[in-house]
C-alpha cells in the first residue's frame, strides 16, 4: 500500500535555495527524489544530509538540453533568481526559463507527469495595481537589464498554458514572491541574506535607493507548504496562483529589523537604486486562501529568528 503512494519526483534546480527544501520535504512525505542540477547557483551542501537516503539521487544536467527520465511529477525550479546571478549571463538565464520549459514539458509530455512551475512575482515587473491579483496582466520592461529573468518567466508561463491546451498536459503554476531563510547562499545578493551577512559582520548594511521601496517576506517551510498543497490540487486548477507572505515591509523597515535582531553595531548606508527596481510588491493570496486552504503561519520576526543562526553558523565555519 505504501509503495503503491510513492512518487517519482523530479525536481529541477533541486540544490539550490527552494529546491534543497522541496527535496527533503518530499522524501520525508515517503517519495522518490531526482534532483537535477548544473550547480551553476546550487550547491551541494544543501543536499549532503538527504545523500545517504536511498530514495535520492542527484543528477548534474543543465534542462536547456533534453532529459530522458521516467517520473510521475516534475517540479521546475531551475533558474537562478538573484538579480545578480540572473544578470552574470542574461542570455543563459532566457534559455533556462524557455527551453528549459519546453524540455521539461517535453518530458511530462512523453511521461504523462504532472508538472509545476516555479514563476514568480516578477511577471507583474513593476506593478501599477497593488496588492498584486493574478489577473493583472503586469507592467513589464521588455528591453532592461531585468527582461531575461522576468520575460523568460513569462514565456515559460505561456508555453505551460499551450501544452496544456494542446497537449492536455496537467499543469501547476505558482507566482513566488520574495522567500526567505536557510540554505541561500551567503553571497547570493538578494536582500534578506546580503543584511543579515553584513549585519552579522558588522559591515555597512547596503540599503539600495532610499529604501522606501517595499517587499512581502515569506519564510521558506510556508512557500514549500503551498507548492505541495498546489500539486495536490485537482487536474482543473491550474493557477497561476499567488505564493507569498502579504506582509509588506519597506527596505529600510528590513535593514532596521535585521541590525536589531543581530545586535549589530552595523551602520547603514545608501547605494543607488538599480535600474528597474519595482517600488511595491505584495500579493494578494485571496485564490491561494480558497484553492490551496494555505495561508503563511510564520512572520518575518519569527522566519528571521531561524534564518539569522543558520548564516552565523556559515561564517563561524569560515573564519580561519
Ligand atoms: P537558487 O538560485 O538558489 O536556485 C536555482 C537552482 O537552479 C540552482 O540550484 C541552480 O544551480 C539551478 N539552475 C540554474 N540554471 C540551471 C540550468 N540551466 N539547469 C539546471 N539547473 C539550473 O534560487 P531559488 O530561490 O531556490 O529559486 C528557485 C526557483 O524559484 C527559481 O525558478 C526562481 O525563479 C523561483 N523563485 C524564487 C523566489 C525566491 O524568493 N526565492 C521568488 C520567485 C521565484
Ligand atoms: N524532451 C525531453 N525529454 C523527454 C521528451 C522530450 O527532454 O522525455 C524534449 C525534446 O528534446 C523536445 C522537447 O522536450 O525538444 C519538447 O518535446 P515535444 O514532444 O513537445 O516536442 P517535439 O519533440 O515534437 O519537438
Ligand atoms: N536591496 C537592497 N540592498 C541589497 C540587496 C537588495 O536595498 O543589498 C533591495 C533591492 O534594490 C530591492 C529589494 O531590496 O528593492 C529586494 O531585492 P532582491 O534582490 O532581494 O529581490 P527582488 O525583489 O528585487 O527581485
Amino acid at each position: 500500500m505504501y509503495e503503491l503512494q510513492r512518487k517519482r519526483v523530479l525536481v529541477t534546480g533541486g540544490t539550490g535555495f527552494l529546491g534543497s527544501h522541496l527535496c527533503e520535504r518530499l522524501l520525508n512525505d515517503g517519495h522518490d527524489v531526482l534532483c537535477v542540477d548544473n550547480f551553476f547557483t546550487g550547491t551541494k551542501d544543501n543536499v549532503l544530509h538527504l545523500l545517504p537516503n536511498p530514495h535520492f539521487e542527484i543528477i548534474r544536467h543543465d534542462v536547456t538540453f533534453p532529459l530522458y527520465v521516467e517520473v510521475d511529477e516534475i517540479y521546475n525550479l531551475a533558474c537562478p533568481a538573484s538579480p545578480i546571478h540572473y544578470q552574470y549571463d542574461p542570455v543563459q538565464t532566457t534559455k533556462t526559463s524557455v527551453h528549459g520549459a519546453i524540455n521539461m514539458l517535453g518530458l511530462a509530455k512523453r511521461t504523462k507527469a504532472k508538472i509545476f512551475q516555479a514563476s514568480t512575482s516578477e511577471v507583474y515587473g513593476d506593478p501599477q495595481i497593488h496588492p498584486q491579483t493574478e489577473d493583472y496582466w503586469g507592467h513589464v520592461n521588455p528591453t532592461g537589464i531585468r527582461s531575461c529573468y522576468d520575460e523568460g518567466k513569462r514565456c515559460a508561463e505561456t508555453l505551460f498554458f499551450d501544452y496544456h491546451r494542446q497537449h492536455r498536459l496537467r499543469i501547476k503554476i505558482a507566482r513566488i514572491f520574495n522567500t526567505y531563510g536557510p540554505n541561500m547562499h551567503p553571497n547570493d545578493g538578494r536582500v534578506v541574506s546580503n543584511f543579515i551577512v553584513q549585519a552579522l559582520q558588522n559591515k555597512p548594511i547596503t540599503v539600495y535607493g532610499d529604501g522606501s521601496q517595499s517587499r512581502s517576506f515569506c519564510y521558506v517551510d510556508d512557500l514549500i507548504e503551498a507548492f505541495i498543497r498546489l500539486m495536490a490540487t485537482p487536474d482543473d486548477f491550474t493557477g497561476p496562483v499567488n505564493t507569498g507572505n502579504p506582509n509588506e515591509f519597506t527596505i529600510l523597515e528590513l535593514a532596521e529589523k535585521v541590525i536589531e535582531m543581530t545586535n549589530s553595531k552595523a551602520e547603514i548606508i545608501f547605494k543607488e537604486l538599480p535600474s528597474d527596481d519595482p517600488t511595491q510588491r505584495q500579493p494578494d493570496i485571496s485564490l491561494a486562501k480558497e484553492k490551496l486552504g494555505w495561508e503563511p503561519q510564520i512572520q518575518l520576526e519569527e522566519g528571521l529568528s531561524k534564518t539569522i543562526p543558520y548564516f552565523a553558523k556559515l561564517l563561524q565555519a569560515q573564519q580561519p
